[in-house]
């Protein structure tokens, strides 16, 4: 006998307890215990009026945008309709099984009104990193950075070579994003992070870099700068910046110094790939903050023709004199140039005579070497390349890499949804918020170790 369903009309009474149909071992119920927002709404309250109609809950609006980015929920209206239909997302949002659910549009106007006047997502994403401290997921001896190519929302369908493009438009008659970028005009991570004019640029996310970076078809980006606690990956710091190598060192020094500022911890030693290995960002680190660069020195003056390079000649710091493989001295006039370098030259009587001479300077009468005022900071990280320690911290830094593969796999960050310098940093940091939750998460509950402590 064919079944037929007991009602087929509509229950009037329902009994339904929906932390009852949560499993025990959801995600959600993991993160929620991690994930502390009930400050949120106290300090918020300044910017809410006293009068008019209640507002949608700001908790709850955070809570849905750390599921949406947790569960890699790529889309608001996405992300309102999984919160409609599923149990644990609502029980997530503290949702009863008739609560309505904001409209997705609430989500645009939050996240440029009140929550960016506050900046409350840097608020969350600093709340959950000092609970990682708390919980001992922190070591604070080592760091990594590095910076990861997001693809933004602009094509080159759409683009104007960049000779063609005018930064003097009345901000007025264009859209926010690139309000946004006229605004930051002057700042190191967009504007003023370099003079060169790009091949394309796109009207509508002028702050987006035209690249070929990835070595494939070029295209529009923006950075995602981490710095990352070696310990387990913890993300102490990220930063949205133009897909140059300018802006990308300079957010490396922005984080280290926000890091030591917010928490109060400086790392011992930073690892990093070539693209932090410039003088000036060595003399950052060695000189003005006292860490131990494990980063390569950026090296242009090794010849492989045969022909003596800089390291052939030996320096004497005690005379200010490079001293050459015939053993005759070479002396600088003390000018420092633009580039920053001191240039050394040897006598050309010393040269005209030597019997190195074909080997050292075939074409010119006498020998040039050039030396960075920040030699001595380059000198550090020669040192330093040469410890067993920077053996295991070229391993270390790879932590970082797996961060980017996470994000871009399995949080489905390949692509930006929102414009403009303020859009690329509201999704970087709800990403780095969600990856360092989803740490916390795994590691109080499933603690690699006995000396993993769960978050109080
Ligand atoms: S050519 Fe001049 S600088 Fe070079 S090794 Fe000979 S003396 Fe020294």
């Amino acid at each position: 006998m064919m079944g037929r369903r007991k009602s087929e009309q509509g229950q009037l009474f329902y009994a339904f307890d929906l932390d009852a149909v949560v499993p025990e071992d959801h995600q959600v119920r993991q993160i929620a215990a991690v994930l502390d927002l009930s400050w949120v709404r106290g300090e918020l309250a300044p910017h809410y009026s006293h009068t008019g109609r209640p507002s949608i809950d700001p908790e709850l609006m955070i809570r849905m945008l750390i599921l949406g980015y947790v569960f890699a929920i790529r889309s608001e209206r996405a992300l309102c309709r999984e919160v409609q239909l599923n149990l644990a997302y609502r029980w997530f949002c503290s949702l009863g099984i008739e609560d309505k659910i904001p409209d997705h549009s609430a989500f645009t106007r939050a996240r440029n009104e009140r929550f960016r006047e506050h900046d409350v997502f840097r608020r969350v994403f600093e709340r959950v990193v000092a609970n990682c401290i708390k919980a001992d997921l922190v070591g604070g001896t080592g760091f990594a950075v590095d910076a990861s190519l997001i693809a933004a929302d602009a094509n080159k369908c759409r683009s104007t070579p960049g000779d063609e493009w005018s930064r003097d438009i009345d901000p007025a008659t264009v859209e926010r994003a690139v309000q946004d970028y006229l605004a930051n005009l002057d700042n190191p991570a967009w504007g003023a992070a370099s003079d060169v004019v790009p091949k394309f640029v796109a009207p509508a996310d002028p702050a987006a870099q035209w690249t070929g970076a990835l070595r494939n078809a070029a295209f529009f980006a923006y950075a995602d700068n981490y710095l990352i606690d070696v310990k387990f990956g913890i993300i102490m710091d990220v930063e949205a910046s133009r897909a140059i190598r300018q802006a990308e060192v300079g957010a490396s020094q922005t984080m280290i110094e926000r890091t030591e500022a917010t928490f109060g911890i400086k790392p011992e030693w930073l690892a990093a790939d070539t693209a932090y290995g410039s003088a000036p960002n060595l003399h950052f680190l060695v000189d003005q903050k006292d860490i131990a660069p494990h980063i390569p020195v950026i090296e242009k003056s090794q010849r492989d023709d045969g022909t003596f390079s800089r390291s052939d000649f030996t320096y004497d710091a005690e005379h200010d004199v490079y001293v050459c493989p015939n053993g005759t001295i070479l002396r600088t006039n003390g000018r420092l140039r633009d580039d920053g370098m001191y240039a050394y030259y040897s006598r050309v009587s010393d040269c005209k005579t030597c019997s190195f001479k074909l080997r050292c300077c075939a074409k010119t009468p006498e020998r040039k070497i050039t030396r960075h005022q920040y030699e001595a900071a380059r000198d550090v990280a020669r040192a330093v390349a040469k410890t067993d320690a920077y053996e295991q911290t070229r391993r270390d830094r790879k932590k970082v890499e797996m961060l980017f593969a996470h994000l871009k796999r399995i949080l489905r960050m390949g692509r930006l949804r929102l414009r403009g310098p303020a859009g690329a940093q509201f999704e970087f940091t709800f990403a780095a918020i969600a990856q360092n939750l989803r740490r916390l998460a795994k590691l109080t509950f499933r603690p690699p170790d006995a000396a993993v402590p769960r978050v109080a």
